[in-house]
Parts: C-alpha cells; sequence; structure tokens
C-alpha cells in the first residue's frame, strides 16, 4: 500500500515539537534538515518538510494526506480540511495593537484607520463581523514597526509574550484569535486505518504528558482520606506494603493540578511520594 504523506514545518516555531511529537509516536525517521522527505522505517508514512504557510494547501489538494500547522495559518489561507487534532504547542494570540499614545479607546474607532499586517483575512473577517471598515495593508514582514514609520494607525499581529510590542513603542488593544498547532488531514481520509492509527498514537502521547504517575506509602487509618482526594482515577491500585498496616497507592494525576494535589495528599498523611513522567497511555 502506498505510504501516507504528512507535513510538518521544515524550520521555524513548529519545527522541533512536530518532530517531537512524531518521534513520541513511535516513527523512526531521519530528520535531515537539507531534504524535502523522510520515510518512517515502522510505519507507513512519509514526512514532507515544508514552509508552513504550504501545508494547508497541500493538504486540501491531496499531496500530503496529514499536516502540523498552526491554526492561524489555516484560517489565513481559507482552506476546506479536517482538524484531527489540537496538539497543545505553537501557541499564540493574533491581537491588534496600537502605538502607545494612540487616540482610540475603543473599537469602532478603528473606522477608516489603516492597519498593517500580514494576516489580511483574518482581519477582514473579523472588522466585518464588527462591522468597521478600515483599510488593511498587507506586508509580509516587521510589522511592529509599520506604525512607527507613519505607514499605519494600528497592526494586527502574533503576540505571545509582548515583549516585541513594548520595544516598537506599541500596546495591545484588541484580541482577535488565539492559535494552536492543530493536526490536520484531508477531507474524506479521517478513516482510513493508518489515519486513526496516527491518530491514536498521537492521542496516547498527549495523554501521558497531561498526566504524572504517583506512587505514596500511606498507613491504614489514613487510606480513606488518601482515595477521597484521588477522585475521577478509576481504580487507584492499593498495595500491602512488607510493614503491617501500611500501603503503596499508586495512581494518576493530571499536571495541571499537581502541586495542589501532592500537597493535599501530604496533609492528609501521604509519605515517601515518588513522582514519575508516563510515555503513553493507551485506553
Ligand atoms: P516558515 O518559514 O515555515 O514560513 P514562519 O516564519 O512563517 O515559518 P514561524 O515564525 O516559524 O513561521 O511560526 C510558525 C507558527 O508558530 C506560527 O504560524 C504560529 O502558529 C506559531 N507561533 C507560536 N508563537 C509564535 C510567536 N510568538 N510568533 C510567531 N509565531 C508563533
Ligand atoms: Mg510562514
Amino acid at each position: 500500500m502506498k505510504p501516507l504523506k504528512i507535513a510538518i514545518q521544515k524550520s521555524g516555531r513548529l519545527n522541533e515539537k512536530s518532530v517531537e511529537l512524531l518521534k513520541n509516536c513511535g516513527l523512526s525517521f531521519e530528520n535531515y534538515k537539507s531534504s524535502l522527505i523522510s520515510p518512517v522505517s515502522n510505519f507507513p508514512l512519509e514526512i514532507l518538510f515544508l514552509r508552513d504557510d504550504d501545508i494547508p494547501e497541500y493538504v486540501q489538494d491531496g499531496i500530503a494526506d496529514l499536516g502540523i500547522v498552526g491554526e492561524n495559518v489555516i484560517m489565513e489561507t481559507e482552506v476546506d480540511v479536517s482538524y484531527l487534532q489540537r496538539l497543545g504547542f505553537g501557541k499564540c494570540t493574533l491581537k491588534i495593537a496600537l502605538p502607545n499614545g494612540s487616540e482610540i479607546e475603543e473599537l469602532k474607532q478603528l473606522e477608516g484607520k489603516s492597519i498593517a499586517t500580514s494576516y489580511p483575512v483574518i482581519l477582514d473577517k473579523f472588522l466585518r463581523e464588527n462591522k468597521i471598515s478600515a483599510d488593511i495593508r498587507t506586508i509580509s514582514g516587521s510589522v511592529e514597526i509599520s506604525p512607527g514609520l507613519g505607514l499605519s494607525d494600528a497592526i494586527f499581529d502574533i503576540v505571545s509574550t509582548g515583549g516585541t510590542l513594548k520595544s516598537n513603542g506599541l500596546k495591545p488593544f484588541a484580541d482577535v484569535i488565539s492559535s494552536e498547532a492543530v493536526l490536520i488531514g484531508r477531507k474524506g481520509e479521517e478513516n482510513h486505518e493508518h489515519v486513526q492509527d496516527l491518530i491514536q498514537r498521537i492521542q496516547s502521547v498527549l495523554r501521558a504528558k497531561e498526566t504524572k504517575y504517583v506512587v505514596l506509602n500511606v498507613s491504614q487509618e489514613c487510606l480513606p482520606e488518601i482515595l477521597k482526594l484521588l477522585p475521577g482515577v478509576k481504580s487507584p491500585s492499593v498495595l500491602p506494603l512488607a510493614e503491617s498496616g501500611w500501603v503503596a497507592v499508586h495512581t494518576v494525576i493530571p499536571e495541571r493540578d499537581f502541586w495542589n494535589k501532592i500537597s493535599q495528599l501530604k496533609a492528609a498523611g501521604a509519605q515517601g511520594i515518588v513522582v514519575m513522567p508516563i510515555e503513553k497511555i493507551i485506553l
């Protein structure tokens, strides 16, 4: 059978995490920076390394079956593809920003103003939804310097920490969309056996990342209190220890709740808490 093709960014902000995710899925391939295509030796898949802007169209047109790309790029290219899985990395927000000292205080004051951006499609949609007619100036890079040069009254760009805005004398004004990397697929191919297999592998890696494996010791008297703190877990394993009256509890804790939960467990009598990373969780 012909191998599937997955397109990922060749170099840039999403490259490393995309490669890491595929490797964590157990896929074995060479990550040559110089080649456009790399075969996977233990799965019917080939990896295409592309500029991120090209990925949505390649997937839509069937040159690649799957792709990993930022939602912002998908929205900007307005392609018709299936969203298969959010991937939890490459998070950012696209915002309208104003020069410090701008008189604009509310959205409707953007009426008639000029806004520089590399994302004209997303901006145009947002302005139309808000019934604002503004002059969109499309430029391919260094959008943040345009108000300083007198080229625009505002900008619309990707912001993560806000450091670039600040150093260019700009301030965030309105959040338009938030974005993260997603796995996309060609329409109609979602149920392909190998696509499903890959999605399941990706999900098991993502689930494992969100959780930690925890082993703790507790006396029999404190056990009910400890078990009450571990809701939602179907069956924490409780194993007897050599010392009578003591047990070991094995369980899985969500990363986001982690430190809070650990201190509650300690307060309830947990001792010798060991925390381990999980590689995969297969349901
Ligand atoms: P390419 O050479 O592949 O066209 P690029 O320069 O267009 O790359 P990058 O800067 O590598 O793109 O960003 C890739 C994606 O990473 C963005 O489209 C966005 O989804 C995401 N991203 C996350 N944080 C940021 C950020 N602070 N700035 C820019 N992009 C970010
Ligand atoms: Mg790009």
